[in-house]
């Protein structure tokens, strides 16, 4: 469904990736693993078409989505092309209600508000409030309730359990495990270890700007070198 190919970008004169390589087939959910710095960000950046409005650029490589060359595509033709993204720091819309958030982007599909307020019981109670109100917490249940209107055949979260409360991070844990039982494709960056080992079905490591490493969670639990080198765990 999507496969990056020897993927390569800078941001002026500095080289953030240089050979990164992942595929997610339909259904899978696959994390993106490494270190900060390492280039997780940049690298769903450039699958969204978000490098330019952040002062970086593609410079190589190749990413399809079935069988659509990505690179070059604005955002918004990305988007539409069946990619969602929950983005790092959530980003929803201050001003607008949670209501008006989820509507805001949304394309008709198997997501409705219906669906959504069934996924996100807080959600519905909240429809009214506007996104400055909300906690992070609810702000990262709208991110990914959005994201979901989009009607997407991947969805891509970036740090989506990233300083939230321990009851709100098991709550998005076990509405991923749902999307996956559902078929969802996802593709997730996130630094919880043991979570993402339960959930995924295969990891990604990327180490200064290249994939060093994939395999499936039984690989990367008999692999403990591999995760104190790549990952200081
Ligand atoms: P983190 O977990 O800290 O978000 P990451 O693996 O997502 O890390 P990136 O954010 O992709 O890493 O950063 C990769 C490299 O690109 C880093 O050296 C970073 O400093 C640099 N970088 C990221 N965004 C920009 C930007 N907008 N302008 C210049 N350099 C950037």
């Amino acid at each position: 469904m999507l496969r990056v190919e020897a993927l390569a970008a800078a941001y002026g004169q500095s080289q953030a990736l240089s050979d990164v390589g992942l595929d997610v087939a339909a259904g899978e959910v696959v994390t993106l693993l490494g270190r900060n710095g390492m280039g997780k960000t940049t690298t769903v950046r450039a699958i969204m078409g978000l490098l330019g409005s952040v002062g970086g650029r593609v410079t190589g490589g190749d990413i399809r989505f079935g069988s659509a060359a990505l690179i070059g595509q604005p955002p918004h033709a990305i988007a539409r092309r069946g990619i969602g993204l929950v983005p790092e720091g959530r980003q929803i819309f201050p001003s607008l209600s949670v209501e008006e958030n989820l509507v805001a982007t949304a394309r008709p599909g198997r997501w409705g508000l219906d669906a959504v307020y069934g996924l996100f019981p807080r959600l519905r109670e909240r429809r009214g409030n506007s996104g400055r109100n909300l906690s992070g917490g609810e702000q990262q249940m709208l991110a990914i309730g959005r994201a979901l209107m989009t009607d997407p055949r991947l969805l891509i979260l970036d740090e989506a359990t990233e300083g939230l409360a321990p009851l709100i991070r098991a709550e998005i844990w076990s509405v991923l495990g749902q999307l996956k039982s559902e078929g969802q494709a996802i593709l997730l960056i996130d630094k919880n270890l043991s979570a993402v080992m339960r959930l995924a079905d295969r990891h990604v490591i990327i180490e200064r700007g290249r994939t060093v490493w994939t395999g499936d969670s039984a690989a990367l639990a008999s692999a403990p070198e591999l995760r104190e080198q790549y990952l200081h765990v």
